[in-house]
């Protein structure tokens, strides 16, 4: 990954976010038809699950594995997408990277934020998020999309491009006014009677902030309009990174590095006190008298703590389980050779 440091030849990661229907796949597509038009072609990367039909051709596609929330969970692919991506180095100049219909699949789960940091961390990233320009011309609406698209922002820590699309349907410039001049928006505002509009009013002063630091392009998927201005935004967004961002992320990766062994080690610790702790716990019970006051409901509860941490303990999940289970049919087991075996000897000794 230290060879993407720095190298000019290192790919600029497009991470292409937005709500359900804001046209990311459309883009996806137009823009890796425009990159392969330009004998440039780009690596594309498909995390969405949900996208039955591709229609371009995915270099990495999520629906060859298992199932996303599992394929996340063990980081595999992950991996690999950072295999893949650092063996295409001099081969792309982009990776465009496409992600699931619900947004917050990606950007509010632990693997979203764990691939988005590990991409940052390694190649020049950039957030592109895609806004359905013709469901936004309501204020309010506009509005709770500028906020999403603010809270990606301070999630994800990168360069940021909001791409209007669907500008076929209308052109995004009432957008760019409202963004830009603060009393176009008020008035827009002042149209509507719902009681949301006060609240809209203070925090669209919030994001004025947030406007400056914006790139915004106006974009059709559909007609393949507004790329030219798209593609130097994007490249305007690249340099910001590595001006910007690149010296955060370094740092990053290197908590990142430190905290990963850190965790394998607890991780190992936890497995060998959990299996221990079982252990003696079956002991005690085999060789107890009352060993049905001690339910199996006790044993369970070392499972229980174990549970909470499933997530990053599933490889020792199915160890741990099956422990437990041995160590509370144990007992029962010797009780009933003991009891057969004492039968037997009743049987054959009467006296
Ligand atoms: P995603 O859920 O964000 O991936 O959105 P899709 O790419 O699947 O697009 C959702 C719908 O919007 C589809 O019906 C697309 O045909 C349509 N769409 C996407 N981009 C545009 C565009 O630029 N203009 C128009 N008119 N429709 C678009
Ligand atoms: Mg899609």
């Amino acid at each position: 990954m230290a060879a993407a440091a720095g190298g000019a030849a290192a790919p600029v990661c497009v991470l292409v976010l937005g709500m359900a229907g804001s046209g990311k796949t459309t883009l996806v597509q137009r823009l890796a038809a425009q990159l392969h038009a330009q004998r440039c072609p780009p690596y594309v990367i498909n995390l969405d699950p949900a996208v039955r039909e591709l229609p371009f051709p995915a270099n990495i596609d999520i629906r060859d594995t298992v199932n996303y929330k599992e394929v996340m969970k063990q980081l595999l692919l992950f991996h690999q997408v950072m295999k893949f991506i650092e063996k295409r180095q001099n081969a792309s100049k982009y990776v465009i990277i496409d992600t699931p219909g619900q947004i917050e699949v990606f950007t509010w789960s632990a693997s979203g934020t764990i691939i988005t940091e590990a991409l940052a961390s390694s190649f020049p990233s950039v957030v592109v998020y895609v806004m359905d320009t013709s469901r936004s011309t309501n204020p309010i609406t506009f509005m709770s999309n500028m906020l999403y698209a603010c809270s990606i922002l301070y999630k994800t820590k990168l360069p940021f491009i909001v791409a209007m699309n669907k500008t076929d349907i209308i052109d995004h410039s009432f957008a760019v006014e409202w963004m830009q001049d603060f009393e176009t928006f008020q008035d827009a505002l002042n149209q509507e009677t719902s009681y949301v509009s006060n609240l809209t009013r203070s925090m669209s002063l919030v994001l004025d902030e947030f406007y400056s630091s914006l790139k915004v392009v106006g974009v059709s998927a559909v007609l393949g309009t507004g790329l030219d201005d798209f593609f130097v935004q994007l490249s305007k967004a690249a340099d910001e990174y590595e001006r910007e961002y690149r010296p955060e992320y370094e740092r990053l990766r290197k908590t990142l590095e430190k905290a990963q062994n850190k965790q394998k080690r607890e991780q190992l610790e936890h497995l060998w006190k959990d299996m221990g702790s079982v252990c003696v716990q079956g002991n005690t019970l085999a060789g107890s008298d009352d060993a049905s006051a001690m339910g199996p409901s006790e044993l369970i509860l070392t499972r229980g703590t174990l549970d909470e941490e499933e997530e990053r303990e599933s490889d020792t999940d199915d160890i741990d389980h099956e422990v437990t289970e041995e160590s509370h049919e144990e007992p029962a087991f010797k009780n009933f050779m003991q009891e057969t075996r004492m039968k037997y000897q009743r049987s054959s000794n009467p006296n």
